[in-house]
C-alpha cells in the first residue's frame, strides 16, 4: 500500500478519468474525497470504494465557484482531518470554430477547466503548506501542447494555461515540500467519448488519434490513473513542475 494514511481530493471523480484515478489511489490505501458537480455519480464511486474496504466521501462542488470549492475543502478537512493530495481533473469541452464560438462557451470552459484548477489549488495549498507535504496533479491535455483538430481553441487555451499554472504553483509550493505536476493525456476512451458527437464523428476522431500515436492505440482511464499514482507516490518525490504526456507516443504533441 503506497498511500496509507493519505487523504486525496479528486475533482470530477464521478466518472471517466477522475473515477479511475480515485479507484486507483483508494486501492493503494488513500482515503478519497470524490468531488463532482454530480453528487449521484460521486456517491456511486464512494459506494464502490467502500465495497472494496476503502474510505471515501462524496461532496458536491462546482469547481468554477469559489464558495463551493471552499466549502468542499472545509467539509473534507472536517471529515478526514487532512488533505495530502489534490487531483485537479474536472473539465468540460465545447467545440466550435473561433468565428462561431459563443462568448458564453469560452467563459464556461475557461471557468471550469482553468479557473477551477486555480480555485481548488488555492483552497488546499495553505493546509499542505502547514503540514509541509503535498502532491498536486493537474490534468491538462495533449491539446494543451498541440492541436490536431479544428474547433478546440477554448479547450486548448485552458489546457495550455494549466501547464503554466502548474509550473507557477510548483515554484511557490516547492519550498513547503509540495510536488506539483501535470498530466497531458492523449485521447482516452470514456463514456463521454461517444456522448459528445455522433458515433461516426467519434470513431473518425479515434482513428485519427490512433494513427498519430507511435503505439497506434488510444488510451483508457486506467492509463492515466497509473501515471497519477506514480506522480503522487514517493517514487516521484524529486519530480515537480513537469508535464507527463500520456498519449501512446504522440509526436505531434511534444
Ligand atoms: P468526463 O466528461 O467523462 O468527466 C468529467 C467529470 O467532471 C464528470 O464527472 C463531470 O460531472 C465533472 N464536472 C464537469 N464540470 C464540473 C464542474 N464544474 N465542477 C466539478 N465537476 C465537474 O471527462 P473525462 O474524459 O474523464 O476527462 C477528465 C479530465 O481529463 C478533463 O479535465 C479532460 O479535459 C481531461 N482529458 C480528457 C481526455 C479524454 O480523451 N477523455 C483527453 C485529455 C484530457
Amino acid at each position: 500500500m503506497r498511500l496509507e494514511n493519505r487523504v486525496a481530493i479528486v475533482t470530477g471523480a464521478g466518472q471517466g478519468i477522475g473515477k479511475a484515478i480515485a479507484l486507483k489511489l483508494a486501492s493503494e490505501g488513500a482515503s478519497i474525497v470524490i468531488s463532482d458537480v454530480n453528487l449521484e455519480t460521486a456517491q456511486r464511486v464512494v459506494d464502490e470504494i467502500k465495497s472494496k474496504g476503502g474510505k471515501g466521501l462524496a461532496l458536491k462542488a462546482d469547481v468554477s465557484k469559489k464558495e463551493e470549492v471552499q466549502k468542499m475543502v472545509k467539509d473534507a478537512l472536517e471529515y478526514f482531518k487532512a488533505i495530502h493530495i489534490l487531483i485537479n481533473n474536472a473539465g468540460i469541452v465545447k467545440y466550435a470554430p473561433i468565428t462561431e464560438m459563443k462568448e458564453a462557451d469560452w467563459d464556461a470552459v475557461l471557468d471550469v477547466d482553468l479557473k477551477g484548477v486555480f480555485l481548488c489549488t488555492q483552497a488546499v495549498l495553505p493546509h499542505m503548506m502547514a503540514q509541509k507535504w503535498g502532491k498536486i496533479v493537474n490534468i491538462s491535455s495533449a491539446t494543451g501542447i498541440g492541436c490536431l483538430s479544428e474547433g478546440q481553441a477554448t479547450y486548448a487555451a485552458a489546457k495550455t494555461g494549466i501547464i503554466q499554472f502548474t509550473k507557477a504553483t510548483a515554484l511557490e509550493a516547492g519550498p513547503y515540500g509540495i510536488n506539483v505536476n501535470c498530466i497531458a493525456p492523449g485521447m482516452i476512451i470514456t463514456d463521454a467519448t461517444y456522448s459528445r458527437d455522433s458515433r461516426e464523428v467519434a470513431e473518425a476522431r479515434i482513428e485519427l488519434r490512433k494513427k498519430a500515436a507511435a503505439l497506434r492505440r488510444v488510451g483508457y482511464p486506467e492509463d492515466i490513473a497509473k501515471a497519477a499514482l506514480f506522480l503522487v507516490s514517493e517514487d516521484a518525490s524529486f519530480i515537480s513542475a513537469q508535464v507527463l504526456a500520456v498519449n501512446g507516443g504522440r509526436m505531434d504533441r511534444m
